[in-house]
């Protein structure tokens, strides 16, 4: 993972120049690393501030042996790589708020996007790509008003100044752990494990909020496909897919 790098000063999205390498020869692993994104995307065409000498924007592109059932899971096991970086690197330990969000004191640190191609009716995978955008640098006022409250970067968490390089660096490394050295998928439950620990919301009420509505429910579990299961209020148990849906905490 990592070899090669392809730096950019400037790019529209990490991940849509890391999708542009599906249809070359690229190598699997190759990661992209901008300075800044003009359009960094969340989830659902959201859009993720990414400022130049704050944070660090990076895609990985791979062209893994995997089904499209496994894709959901890549998410989960970088929120952990995430987690793992951040406090080996500061010291504190980062939540993470299913399925793709990591978090410091309560507010979001790290948005991870995973984008793949399906090769026709199969349902292999012909490529992925996962972006991991993170900040590391900006005080309060470097965010846009609407995200101030909502938004931190390690630097204003714990006062620790990390460097760009080093934090990609760290997150190649530890991504590479997880995915080639303990064998992505095979170590599921073992990421899942962690994830489950890292999870700040399990056994709390949450709105969950989706397309044609919201409703409440108790958070319980994330099953092995990395759906989170949750407790409506007439007792049924529900499975919930990422796709379409947010959790709100109450
Ligand atoms: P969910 O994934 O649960 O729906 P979300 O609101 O975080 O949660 P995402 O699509 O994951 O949605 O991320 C996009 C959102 O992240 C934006 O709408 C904005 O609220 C927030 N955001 C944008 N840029 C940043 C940033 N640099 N740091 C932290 N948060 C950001």
């Amino acid at each position: 993972i990592g070899h090669p790098v392809i730096f950019l000063d400037e790019v529209d999205s990490t991940n849509n120049y890391a999708k542009t390498l599906g249809a070359s020869n690229a190598q699997n692993g190759t990661a992209v690393v901008a300075a800044r994104q003009t359009a960094g995307k969340g989830r659902l065409a959201r859009k993720f501030e990414s400022p130049e000498g704050c944070g660090v924007y990076l895609s990985i592109f791979l062209r893994p042996k995997l089904q499209v059932s496994d894709i959901n899971c890549i998410t989960l096991m970088t929120a952990v790589v995430v987690a793992d970086t951040v406090e080996e690197l500061c010291g504190l330990r980062p939540t993470i708020k299913w399925t793709n969000d990591v978090y410091l004191n309560g507010k979001k640190l790290c948005g991870i996007l995973t984008e793949c191609s399906i090769e026709g009716e199969s349902g292999a995978v012909e490529y992925a790509v996962v972006g991991i955008g993170t900040n590391l640098g900006q005080t309060s006022v470097d965010f846009p008003e609407e995200i101030r409250n909502i938004a931190t970067s390690v630097f204003q968490e714990t006062g620790v100044r990390i460097a760009q390089a080093d934090y990609a660096a760290a997150l190649l490394k530890n991504f590479e752990r997880y995915f080639y050295e303990q064998h992505f998928p095979e170590n599921k439950a073992s990421f899942l494990g962690q994830y489950r620990k890292d999870l700040f919301f399990l056994g709390q009420e949450v709105t969950v909020v989706g397309m044609t509505g919201q409703y409440t429910a108790v958070a319980m579990d994330i099953d092995e496909e990395g759906r989170l299961l949750v407790r409506t209020e007439d007792g049924r148990t529900k499975a919930l897919n990422s796709g379409e849906i947010s959790i709100r905490m109450k």
